[in-house]
């Protein structure tokens, strides 16, 4: 009988990795790097419970390090099956692969002059020359439809609204002439967004569900975001004072630059000098223009007919590429906004950021996307009055502001709509990819709205998915 093993993602928000065998092949659906804490963040270095070389086929349902930063690992490790992915997926993850190697290195390098790291000798967990022949696995498969990995295994994918290229996947399992649906929902985005299509529910009669469950027990804050981000500049700027955003360069920084460039165009903002600080920025939002699959009509509207109009451009925007450039930055002393990663402040290039300006109560910080447990952004959502960087105590001086408007992922009520769309109860139904208050609420939530049979998954379990 067909089997799914939660290799990542149970139990925490990252390190999403799911491991379906049946009929005698395995394949994984996605194959994420765990971020957070440092007891997270050891489980990158430990080996699967499955010989990587054994594992035949590898799908992924969209570009995020947490479902995509653990191949250049897998593949170090003898992999040498194709990795399926759509177009966008694949020139994301490419990027992706790429910077989070270009990350490591910067980082360990600086933990090693700084000898702040817990290891003699901090190794990076894989370098740029381990992410080529990673990429030379990748096998493009459609955004949507159906899609046959091979006679056991089809995919169908469904638009999850959630960063460009994004998808829900419905697994048909063909195993001594029976069939078996495994949906998978991806990480589900929101509805009524900037850029982005609406996420669809698969509709499918799933024997399994896996479902998300990152906002399992919270709603996004109600309100206009670009009213918000207009009273946080104007107030900020007033004061002299400068933003930093935590950001990866990829889905949010696009969503901020959107905002930004449309408030800047009704003058409700003063034009202040952007600076987008990742080698790898450019190269993102080229794709999300390019990608026009899964733009919604507001978007297309923007950019007019003749494709010529710039919605994802502000006035005044800087890329820096070099570490010389972004530490250039720390020159600046007018006000400006800086978006720069990780979006967890758990390293990159935000740390200097940082360290440069969180002590000055005229500048703000805006944390808009998913805190996990263990991470600096965490603290700093919880009040922390001082912040541990680079072996030293920043004190927080600048003002912290949330919006949570800005997420990617559905909130509570935005899952359930998600859900609710589905056709038929699945037979069981699996919580992942929240922490473990976060998953139990949306257990809750669905067995009183809905009455199926639904469980929290745990890390390392194995759960029968045939009959
Ligand atoms: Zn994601």
């Amino acid at each position: 009988m067909a089997k799914l093993t939660f290799l990542g993602a149970a139990g925490c928000v990252t390190g999403s990795k799911y491991l379906v065998e049946a009929a005698g092949k395995q394949l994984l659906v996605d194959c994420g790097i765990f971020q957070g804490s440092q007891e997270l963040q050891d489980r990158n270095y430990k080996p699967l419970p499955v010989d990587p070389k054994t594992i035949d086929y590898l799908v992924l349902t969209h570009a995020h390090l947490d479902h995509t930063g653990w191949l250049p690992v897998l593949a170090k490790s003898g992999y040498r099956g194709a990795i399926f992915a759509n177009p966008a997926t694949i020139e994301l993850t490419t990027i992706l692969l790429k910077d989070s190697a270009h990350l490591q290195q910067e980082d360990t390098l600086h933990a090693r002059i700084h000898k702040d790291s817990r290891h003699a000798n901090p190794e990076p967990l894989y370098t740029s020359e381990d992410v080529d022949p990673t990429l030379k696995l990748i096998k493009t498969m459609p955004r949507s439809g159906s899609f046959d990995i091979s006679p056991e295994f089809r995919v169908t994918s469904y638009d999850a609204g959630h960063i460009l290229g994004s998808s829900s996947l419905e697994l048909t399992i063909t195993e001594g002439g029976k069939k078996t649906v495994v949906v998978f929902s991806g990480d589900i985005g929101r509805y009524d967004q900037a850029i982005l299509k609406d996420p669809a529910t698969p509709p499918s009669t799933a024997d399994v569900l896996i479902c998300e469950s990152t906002y399992g027990d919270r709603e996004h804050p109600e309100g206009d975001p670009a009213e918000l981000l207009a009273q946080i500049v104007n107030r900020v700027a007033k004061r002299g004072g400068s933003i930093v955003i935590p950001s990866f360069a990829i889905g949010r920084t696009q969503t901020f630059m959107y905002y930004l460039r449309q408030l800047e165009d009704q003058q409700r903002i003063p034009r202040l000098p952007v600076y987008v600080d990742s080698p790898m920025a450019l190269s993102a939002t080229d794709l999300y223009v390019k990608h026009k699959e899964d733009h919604d009509l507001e978007f297309t509207r923007e950019e007019g007919s003749d494709g010529k109009g710039d919605p994802l451009n502000v006035h005044e925007f800087h890329l820096t590429r070099s570490v010389e450039e972004s530490k250039a930055i720390n020159d600046v002393k007018k006000p400006c906004i800086i978006i720069s990663a990780s979006g967890m402040i758990s390293g990159g290039r935000v740390l200097h950021h940082l360290v440069q300006r969180l002590p000055d109560a005229r500048n703000a910080v805006i944390l808009a996307g998913f805190q996990a447990e263990g991470t600096r952004g965490r603290a700093l959502q919880e009040g922390a009055k001082s912040l541990k960087i680079y072996g030293q105590d920043v004190p927080v001086g600048a003002e912290i502001v949330e919006m949570g408007q800005f997420s990617a992922h559905a909130g509570k009520s935005e899952l359930l709509r998600w859900l609710t769309a589905l056709p038929a109860p699945p037979r069981q139904t699996y919580l992942t990819h929240g922490e473990p208050a976060a998953a139990q609420a949306l257990q809750a939530a669905i067995t009183e709205k809905f009455r199926w049979k639904a469980a929290v998954a745990r890390y390392m379990d194995s759960v029968p998915v045939g009959e």
